[in-house]
């Protein structure tokens, strides 16, 4: 950043933030397409390899567009707070976790979250840790009483992993109370932020050692590239443990796809406050269609965890679900009658999004298994964008004409 007073707003941040001044005078850090750097001299390639001396080396360690990516996600997380933290860039959200949870974890060690992970997150704790002895505790979190009991009782644990708003029907875990109680025990926290964002939530405030996001969905915006980015408070080890992993498991960005993510990043704000606006017209909208059964959107007073999405998030967020009396068949032929909004998984981009999940990333689960995770037969899942409401609106009334 340029000026000799130290940015306030948010927004200045996010549009600011991480950028150095360019050696050729191009406004913005353009995409360097470069798979390795060249040392002056070999005394130079040996200090860069031995740390003497800061600089790039191969595209794999490092890149000038990606830095720019990673120091404006981090000072974004910790934006107001009087810590520092230190961003990696990775290739999706689930290399960031693979990095989160192989440098900070070995065969023996335990995990504690919570129901209603991210699918994928759930398939890597299941389907890989598991097979690397590292074991994962699933349990209702908002029992804190037996949070710490387990806490207290099993000393293997060494990390509690959260993800709150969670899909689909947007569960939220109590940050302040969950990270105090996890260090009362001297245990990591990390928090997958990718509902919320950073200008909604900040997990460092409540303490936190580590976040991630799928930059895929509100951070880069626009559905361009997928993305993720692991996030921590302790430099050391994020320079040292976690870089090692990172690189050795090639799980590193690229620089096309870091350009993409920093045009989005600088207006987080104004998207994030025109979505969340959206959201609550919509649930709003959808909360009094007789064609609905129930709305999931912590905006509505009868969510039951709008206190807690209240007491850590500056707005309810934009994303939501909502469930069709007339079921699996409704869904589909709701989804089939839209004719601005797009039906597609993901979430976070301009457009508005919806997916039936029972006949599509549910679709080879065993009904009884999915119901437990309020995925019933005629749910869909919604991510408001950021069209003119009035659009958005119409859109639906006249998809839910038929039901
Ligand atoms: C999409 C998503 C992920 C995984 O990110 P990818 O970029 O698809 O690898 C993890 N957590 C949440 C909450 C997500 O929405």
């Amino acid at each position: 950043m340029g000026t000799k007073f130290p940015l306030t707003g948010w927004s200045s941040v996010a549009i600011h933030g991480g950028h150095q001044a360019e050696p050729r005078h191009a406004h913005l850090t353009p995409i360097y397409a470069s798979s390795t750097y060249v040392f002056d001299s070999a005394e130079q390639g040996m200090n860069r390899f031995t740390g003497k001396e800061p600089g790039y080396i191969y595209g794999r360690f490092g890149n000038p567009t990606i830095t720019e990516a990673e120091e404006k996600i981090a000072a974004l997380e910790t934006f107001g707070l009087p810590i520092e933290a230190k961003a990696i860039l990775h290739a999706s959200g689930m290399a960031a976790l693979s990095t989160l949870f192989l440098s900070n974890l070995k065969a023996g060690e335990k995990i504690l979250t919570h129901f209603s992970l991210y699918g994928g997150t759930e398939e890597l704790i299941h389907r890989v840790l598991k097979d690397l002895q590292i074991e994962t505790i699933i349990t209702d979190l908002h029992n804190l009483q037996q949070a710490e009991s387990i806490l207290q009782n099993d000393p293997a644990i060494r990390m509690v992993y959260l993800e709150t708003p969670a899909n689909p029907t947007l569960q939220c875990v109590d940050l302040e109370a969950l990270i105090s109680l996890a260090k009362k025990y001297g245990k990591k926290v990390a928090c997958d932020n990718t509902f919320a964002t950073p200008y909604l939530q900040q997990p460092f405030a409540f303490g936190a050692d580590f976040i991630m996001h799928s930059t895929t969905k509100f951070l880069n915006g626009h559905g361009t590239a997928i993305g993720g980015v692991l996030i921590g408070t302790d430099l050391e080890f994020m320079k040292t443990t976690a870089t090692k992993k990172h690189r050795l498991l090639g799980a590193n960005s690229n620089p096309f796809d870091a350009f993409l993510l920093i045009q989005g990043m600088k207006t987080l704000e104004v998207r994030m406050e025109r979505h969340c606006h959206n959201a609550m017209e919509v649930a709003n909208y959808l909360d009094g269609h007789p064609a609905v059964a129930k709305v999931n959107y912590t905006g509505l007073h009868h969510h039951p965890h709008q206190a807690i999405a209240l007491k850590q998030m500056r707005h309810p967020g934009a994303m939501l679900s909502f469930e069709l009396k007339k079921g699996l068949e409704g869904g589909m032929e709701f989804l089939n009658r839209l004719q601005m909004c797009v039906r597609a998984v993901s979430l976070g981009t301009c457009d508005t999004l919806l997916s039936h999940p029972a006949s599509t990333t549910h679709v080879g689960v065993p009904r009884e298994e999915r119901m437990k995770y309020g995925i019933t037969d005629g749910l869909i899942r919604m991510s408001v964008g950021m069209e003119s409401i009035q659009d958005i609106l119409q859109d639906l009334e006249q998809a839910l004409a038929t039901q």
